[in-house]
């Protein structure tokens, strides 16, 4: 089943089960913006963690592991921390990186390239780790931005269940807004555990996604940059 079809049928409202895992495990992604909830920050950190705890204590007596054991006790209390405060703080806009531009002093007009860029995300289908490198690019319009900020963007957009094409898409819009250029370019390279561990079960490859605006869509320009970082 193609992906149009897929599509057509979530918005017809009629998706059924064999649907479901098709949209899984082809990883289609269906818009760019994570799909949220308007009450999506109603709760705060420490209720969504002691829901989260409530709920993550029942899968794990659902799988028959006997919680009083002392290894275990401890373990519903630190996935909900580590959901909420770690690799989906993402979903939240109070974690997004206040980005500040400063002149571009030393008017430098070529293309800065921000290399391997550790990404840590999660697919949005398994709640499995993806994980590898993202390269960004960009031609400063007469404005720049420190160059951890691009790293912190990377990681924000990371940080959240994701499929890796909207990821890459969110960080380059991400990009082009803050830089108040089109002129950027994203790269990301990473391995899908839910490929490696589960499904399929194929260990050592990985998945390439890219998106490339303004001058980045210039043949020369684009091969300047996939030489850079070695593609
Ligand atoms: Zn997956």
């Amino acid at each position: 089943m193609n992906a149009e079809k897929i599509m057509s049928k979530r918005n017809g409202h009629h998706v059924n089960e064999t649907t479901l895992h098709v949209i899984g495990d082809d990883h289609v992604g269906t818009a760019y913006d994570t799909p949220m909830r308007e009450d999506a920050h109603d709760l705060s950190d420490e209720e969504k963690m002691d829901k989260i705890a409530a709920n993550f204590r029942e899968i794990m007596n659902t799988l028959g592991l006997d919680l009083t054991d002392d290894s275990l006790n401890g373990t519903p209390r630190r996935v909900a921390k580590m959901f909420v405060k770690e690799i989906f703080k993402g979903l939240h806009p109070d974690n997004k990186p206040a980005s500040t531009l400063f002149d571009n002093k030393y008017q430098y007009k070529q293309m800065l390239i921000e290399k391997s860029i550790p990404v840590q995300s999660t697919c949005e289908h398994h709640f499995l780790p993806i994980y590898g490198k993202a390269h960004i690019a960009y031609i400063s319009s007469g404005k720049v931005i420190g160059l951890s900020k691009l790293n912190r963007i990377v990681d924000y957009y990371a940080r959240r269940p994701q499929v890796q094409e909207r990821l890459t898409i969110q960080i380059a819009n991400e990009l082009k807004k803050v830089l108040k250029t089109n002129d950027v370019a994203v790269y990301i390279d990473a391995k899908h555990m839910c490929v490696s561990a589960r499904g399929i079960e194929h260990h050592g490859c990985s998945t390439v996604t890219s998106e490339y605006g303004g001058k980045f869509l210039n043949e020369n320009t684009r091969a300047e940059f996939l030489a850079a970082i070695g593609s």
